[in-house]
């Protein structure tokens, strides 16, 4: 038969295909091994509706083989087949099924990209090979026919010699160039491995003359001889298409183990199993531990993506949203095809609605942890709770409703973490807001001067000492109607009438002294006055606004810190000795009262952690007081 040109349309493909620096070459086994399953996979369904005949599963296999002598790597199968007309009709046109990506003449010449994602089906073939045989025998075919092609410039189909029906794919593997060597397509070890990784799952067995050694048979000191034995190298059914009855627990950290999610054991597994109009397998993971990278940006979330059994993405990050980054595993649907690049799955609708379902999958498995496995749950909340803050916080709090019941902060009366349902649920009922206080640590909050007042009304106070929380709680507002409210704001809503007539009455009788003290501090504070939430110590910071003085903390001290400020105020409790000494500096002593205004100040500050503007002044005049 005279030579034949490719459609124009497949001549430019596979030109840029042979000629681009493409990274992932390895993927052609993944396209020959999957045409070969898919012509297995013919024969089954025909004989599902043709009594004549019978699919005898031992006699459906692949095999893949090696002359290394003549750099020729033969991919068989016991499939279908293909007659002359469907060599000239299949071979001649590429990658038929996803042609309709290659019209874009723009992703054309970024062809590096676009195929590293492309599954290019047989023409990926030409990566490895210089030649491509195709001899193939069809079903209820008496001859048998030969594809061969060096390429671009076209192919040809004479008749041959084969016995039995399927197809064989002869590559003569390519010479190592200066900077690409193709070795490794000849090696056994290479390809079983490349096998593994994609096609494990392919339902047939995928066999390989497998060659080591052995101790010779009746030799006495430990002489050993090669042998080869025929191995079938993939696992074929892949754990997420059996039932879940039959797995146990030990299956599936097995499945977590060998598939390197992660070197601890994961918590908790989520197995999905969805048929109807969207159909899906998944084997979700969630860690028990952050990894180490979690919070860097090396970190890479996503799912590996399987289309009926073959690996088609490592990690597909369209599938999980940014708060679940943390989650492990894989999704395997029959509804996406092979041939399929990134650019085409961000738009694929089945894809999106994969996610969509995933994802409240997980949030359901999260919060029936937190309610019938609260250790667990805690555990998981220590490695990636603040994932579920950054959550609620993120994108303007568009996902806030979805998380804030997974919301866990640590509670001055229980003294262990517990979510925002049980707080409001024990919320008495003259309390008008959910208590907070920020800080370092629960240690430093008990101590802080500010949670006094709701302390003494017997209020329970969640302790944030995570930057994230107070972001989180201001982008939240509210939960369940109830407003957040720091014990650190200008208005707690909690002083009784007498309260408050007593600390207004203070102001205006001490109008001046506070005037005074204002003016000393002013540019460092909004306003001096007296306190209503101290009860026992002798002076702390308030802030007014939405800003508070933990949140600026964080701001300044972020890489490109604008110069935020809270607006700070300095309270002063009125019914501590302190005051009485004030109120004496200000009637005989002005310089006395600068220095122990300043001095209070530079000590609420370090009861905020804040740092001194000036600590060689601060103990200098420390150091007045004393002589
Ligand atoms: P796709 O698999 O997406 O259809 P390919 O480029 O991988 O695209 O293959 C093109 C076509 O060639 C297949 O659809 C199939 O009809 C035919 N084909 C390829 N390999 C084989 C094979 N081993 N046995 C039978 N038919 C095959
Ligand atoms: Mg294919």
């Amino acid at each position: 038969m005279a030579k034949k040109q490719f459609k124009s349309e497949s001549k430019r493909l596979l030109e840029m295909m042979i000629n681009s620096i493409y990274t992932q070459k390895e993927i052609f086994l993944r396209e020959l091994v999957s045409n070969a399953s898919d012509a297995i996979d013919k024969i089954y369904y025909r004989a599902l509706t043709d009594d004549s005949l019978s699919f005898d599963k031992d006699r459906y296999y692949i095999k893949v083989s090696v002359d290394k002598q003549n750099r020729l790597l033969k991919i068989s199968d016991t499939g279908i087949g293909m007659t002359k007309e469907e060599l000239d009709k299949n071979l001649g046109v590429i990658a038929k099924s996803g042609s309709l990506a290659f019209k874009n003449e723009n992703e054309l010449k970024d062809g590096h990209n676009i195929i590293g994602q492309f599954g290019v089906g047989f023409y990926s073939a030409f990566m490895v090979a210089d030649v491509v045989t195709v001899i193939s025998k069809a079903l209820d075919s008496e001859e048998a026919f030969k594809w061969e092609s060096k390429g671009a410039d076209g192919y040809r189909i004479d008749s041959c010699e084969k016995d039995s029906v399927g197809t064989d794919i002869i590559l003569k593997i390519k010479e190592n160039t200066e900077d690409e060597s193709y070795d490794e397509f000849l090696e056994e070890y290479r390809l079983r491995t490349i096998i593994k990784k994609y096609s494990d799952f392919i339902r047939y067995p995928i066999k390989m003359d497998i060659s080591g050694k052995r101790p010779k048979e009746g030799s006495e000191d430990n002489e050993l001889e090669d042998y080869v034995e025929e191995q079938t190298i993939n696992s074929m059914v892949p754990i997420w298409r059996k039932n879940k009855k039959e797995l146990t627990a030990e299956d599936y950290e097995n499945f977590y183990r060998e598939k390197r999610y992660g070197f601890d054991q994961p918590l908790k597994h989520i197995h999905i199993s969805v048929d109807g109009t969207l159909r899906y397998n998944a084997i979700l993971f969630i860690p028990e531990n952050t990894p180490f990278d979690f919070y860097t940006k090396e970190y890479e979330k996503g799912l590996e993506l399987y289309s009926n059994g073959v690996l088609i993405m490592d990690k597909c990050a369209d599938l999980l949203p940014d708060y679940f980054s943390f989650v492990k595993g894989m999704v395997d649907s029959e509804d996406l095809s092979l041939n399929i690049s990134r650019e085409m799955l961000q738009h694929d609708r089945q894809l999106k609605l994969i996610a969509k379902n995933i994802k409240s999958k997980i949030k359901n498995q999260l919060q029936s942890l937190l309610k019938d496995e609260r250790e667990k749950y805690e555990k998981f909340y220590q490695s990636f709770g603040n994932q579920i803050k950054y959550g609620v916080y993120n994108n303007y709090g568009s996902n806030k409703e979805e998380l804030k019941d997974l919301l866990m902060f640590y509670s001055s009366k229980e003294k262990k973490l517990v979510t925002l349902e049980e707080y409001v649920s024990r919320m008495p009922e003259e309390q008008k807001y959910i208590y907070y206080a920020s800080g370092e640590s629960h240690e430093r909050i008990e101590k802080l001067p500010q949670t006094e007042l709701v302390a003494e009304k017997g209020f329970e106070i969640l302790y944030f000492t995570d930057d994230i929380d107070e972001f989180a709680i201001k982008m939240l507002m509210n939960y369940n109607e109830k407003e957040f409210r720091s014990v650190s704001s200008g208005d707690l809503g909690l002083e009784g009438e007498e309260e408050q007539n007593n600390t207004e009455s203070e102001e205006k009788e001490h109008k001046e002294l506070f005037e005074y003290m204002k003016n000393i501090l002013s540019g460092s504070v909004k306003d001096v006055r007296p306190s209503k939430r101290l009860k026992t110590h002798p002076v702390c910071l308030a802030s007014d606004g939405e800003l508070s003085i933990e949140m600026e903390k964080i701001l300044k001290s972020m890489p490109d810190s604008q110069n935020v400020k809270a607006d700070k105020i300095l309270e002063i409790n009125t019914n501590h000795e302190i005051f009485e000494s004030l109120k004496e500096a200000f009637e005989n002593d002005k310089e006395k009262l600068d220095l122990y205004t300043k001095l209070m100040y530079n000590q609420a500050l370090l009861i905020e952690g804040l740092p001194l503007q000036d600590p060689v002044e601060f103990t200098n005049d420390m150091c007045k007081i004393m002589v």
